[in-house]
């Protein structure tokens, strides 16, 4: 970690991977922006040097492999890394590049803040409600990409394994299935979940919520919802009150207990600990947004709640996102949209997420006073109606700016 006395002279260097398609423009310009931000922050004293790492196209190109060990070897070294977003390889074999980092550094959370800017398009009459920190699990469920092909000996001698020793007997057409395997362990959730609850106490946020889909997958994602409720009730006991309780208090002493002692928890400023099936949370999130502070859940659920999510507060643009080994430190700070091949090149592409990623790395490095100048740039060029195309078509009084334009608007507002 760098020194954290302020205005203490500190260079740290932060590995960093452009990326594919529009990655370039929007790196271009949200580097400046970024460095402007450190620079104002701690008076010329701090610096970034920002170190390239190859991955995708550029790695390719330059080296015959998407994904170079080198890159693997200089994010370990230096703990984390600054991503635009990288091509997915078509052809096969080829498994997303993002994935394979998450997996091969352990990054097992993916943190995704969801909050509203002032002044951005969404979908919804009251955005400001939105205000929620996803943390998904990054390592398990179908994501381990354990698949078995339709056709394939394996698959066939699996779904015989599968009927003949362990009575298995739902696979409707088994002739023609082919096969996936969903792994929820104990110790992949519950890490994930003491994240969430350790987030929830450090920023003071009054509830966790569990999505899961336990009614239909009893034993993965039913576990992940049981193991949540038990870390919260024993390793932070003494900081949560689970509505898993409130049910066990009320079916022994009736609802008015139960309302009493949910009473006095809050009143004491323990963290609520609830859960949600996952259809559920998709209604909930868009009548009742208040309603959510803080999120865990399983890895798919969680691609789709943060997409959904994001696109409430005005899409994928301005959508942030860490991934994060809280044991060995690692993280991976990234744009969440992909390389948008439709408006690469043509400056139409907005940094904000990427910077806004950049944030929560100064955050990460305990440099929230240069997190705390960007994202101010970033609300008032938001808030005065200057944006990028993305915004711009929804937003009839806009001034439409290039990605260049805006990241040269964000440094004016800096040094303002
Ligand atoms: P995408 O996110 O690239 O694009 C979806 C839509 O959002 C497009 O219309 C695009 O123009 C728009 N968009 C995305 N980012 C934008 C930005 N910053 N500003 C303005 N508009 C933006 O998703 P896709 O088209 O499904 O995927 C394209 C490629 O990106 C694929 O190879 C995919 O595998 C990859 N991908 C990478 C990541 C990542 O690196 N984290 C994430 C998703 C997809």
């Amino acid at each position: 970690m760098p020194n954290q006395t302020t205005h203490q002279a500190t260079t740290i260097t932060i590995p960093y991977i452009a990326g594919d398609g529009i990655g370039a423009e929007i790196w271009q310009a949200a580097q400046p922006v970024i460095d402007a931000a450190v620079n104002k922050a701690y008076e010329n004293q701090r610096h970034i040097e920002w170190l390239e790492v190859l991955a995708g196209e550029a790695a390719f190109e330059q080296t015959g492999e998407w994904l170079p060990q080198a890159t693997i070897d200089t994010i370990k070294a230096q703990q984390y890394a600054l991503k635009g977003p990288l091509t997915t390889p078509i052809g096969e074999g080829f498994r997303s590049l993002n994935v394979t980092l998450r997996q091969t550094l352990d990054l097992y959370a993916c943190v995704r803040p969801v909050r509203y800017f002032t002044g951005v398009p969404s979908p919804l009459k009251q955005p400001e409600k939105t205000d929620m920190v996803i943390f998904r699990e990054n390592t398990e469920d179908v994501y381990a990409g354990i698949e078995f092909a339709k056709d394939d000996d394996a698959t066939q001698r699996l779904i015989q394994t599968l009927q003949a020793d362990f009575a298995v007997k739902a696979i409707r057409f088994p002739k023609t299935a082919a096969i996936g395997i969903k792994p929820i362990s104990l110790e992949g959730s519950q890490r994930l979940i003491a994240a969430a609850i350790e987030y929830a106490i450090a920023q003071k946020r009054p509830t966790v919520t569990l999505v899961h889909k336990g009614n239909i997958m009893k034993f993965t994602e039913g576990g992940f919802k049981n193991w949540g409720y038990q870390l919260a009730e024993t390793t932070y006991a003494a900081q949560c009150f689970t509505m898993n309780q409130y049910n066990k208090i009320k079916a022994e002493n009736g609802s008015k207990a139960a309302e009493a002692a949910l009473a006095s928890a809050k009143a004491a400023g323990k963290i609520v600990v609830n859960d949600v099936i996952a259809d559920n949370f998709l209604q909930q999130i868009l009548l009742y947004p208040e309603k959510f502070d803080v999120i865990a859940t399983c890895n798919l659920n969680g691609d789709y709640i943060s997409d959904a999510l994001a696109a409430q507060v005005g899409g994928i643009g301005i959508a942030p996102g860490a991934n994060i080994n809280y044991d060995t430190g690692a993280a991976i700070f990234e744009a969440t949209h992909g390389t948008a091949p439709d408006i690469a090149g043509l400056g139409k592409a907005n940094p904000c997420s990427l910077l806004l990623s950049a944030c929560m790395l100064l955050e990460h490095l305990n440099w929230p006073e240069a997190a705390a100048i960007l994202t101010q740039a970033i609300e008032q060029a938001l808030q005065s109606q200057h944006v990028t195309a993305d915004f711009a078509q929804l937003m009839p009084e806009a001034v439409c700016l290039t990605t260049q334009a805006f990241g040269e608007h964000l440094l004016q507002l800096i040094h303002s």
